[in-house]
């Protein structure tokens, strides 16, 4: 499956005040690849090959059983239990047959080479894989859009600043040799931008652990209500945390 990568859902993502644009992005990425895999692509050979082949993260298996089709799910669990099972039967017979032998082998290999083995298929996920090729798609039409494009320069200054592995991420992209003759107006603009975001949601985190001080029971909230949630997403990225989504109210954690 190609993906185009347009422009327009990265100028809504700039827009729309979250505390990574990045992130939106992310996010938007991975519950359309969660339908895809629950809706007609479960019965694409390309896509079953996939699957069967290297599986689900468990972020993204508790996603797709959250979405309630248990049907196209269990249709994938089925054939990649299946590839699984090929592909470690043997490893499994080698490791036990060594382990049982009367006379101890010096190294257990074939137990080392099970490990392996699982671990590799412990590391797989068809979802992190297409959803990471496609934001790292974004990130560069981002860092273009910032080089070429006044008006987008403009929007994202005003943005929120981005999570830290996006920012990484992006500043990782206008470090790349050749991609801009001088990329240091935007590096200077990037972590500008960065520094004033994560001083601003700094202040307003503090703020939140004042109000739980008796003498500032009164005092408004502010924008600090959500504070930790949002400090949660900027520290780490959206899997921390999805303040679109929150329903904490801080007054229930006193
Ligand atoms: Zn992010
Ligand atoms: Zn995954």
């Amino acid at each position: 499956m190609s993906y185009h990568i347009d422009t327009i859902p990265i100028w809504d993502a700039v827009r729309s005040g979250s505390e990574c644009p990045l992130c939106t992005l992310a996010r938007s990425v991975e519950s359309g690849m969660i339908e895809l895999y629950l809706g007609g692509s479960v019965m694409e050979p390309a896509t079953r090959i996939a699957v069967n082949d290297r599986g689900f993260c468990t972020r993204h298996l508790r996603m797709l059983w959250d979405s309630e089709q248990k049907l196209p799910l269990a249709l994938m669990l089925d054939t990649r239990m299946d590839t699984l099972l090929e592909k470690l039967r043997p490893l499994l017979q080698a490791a036990s047959d060594e382990a049982a032998r009367k006379k101890p082998a010096r190294k257990l290999t074939a137990a080392s080479k099970l490990l392996s083995a699982v671990e590799k298929e412990c590391a797989g996920c068809v979802v992190c894989e297409r959803s990471g090729a496609i934001m790292e798609r974004y990130t560069e039409t981002v860092a273009s859009m910032l080089s070429g494009d006044a008006d987008f320069r403009k929007s994202f200054a005003g943005c929120r600043g981005f999570c830290q592995p996006h920012f990484a991420a992006l500043l990782r992209e206008l470090l790349k040799p050749a991609l801009l003759r001088d990329p240091r107006p935007l590096i200077a603009m990037l972590c500008d931008l960065q520094r004033e975001a994560l001083s601003r949601l700094h202040e307003e985190t503090h703020f939140f652990t004042t109000k739980f001080n008796y003498r500032n029971a009164d005092k408004p909230w502010g924008t600090a209500k959500d504070a930790p949630q949002r400090a949660l997403q900027k520290l780490r990225g959206y899997e921390a945390g999805a303040p679109e989504d929150a329903q904490n109210d801080p007054d229930s954690l006193r």
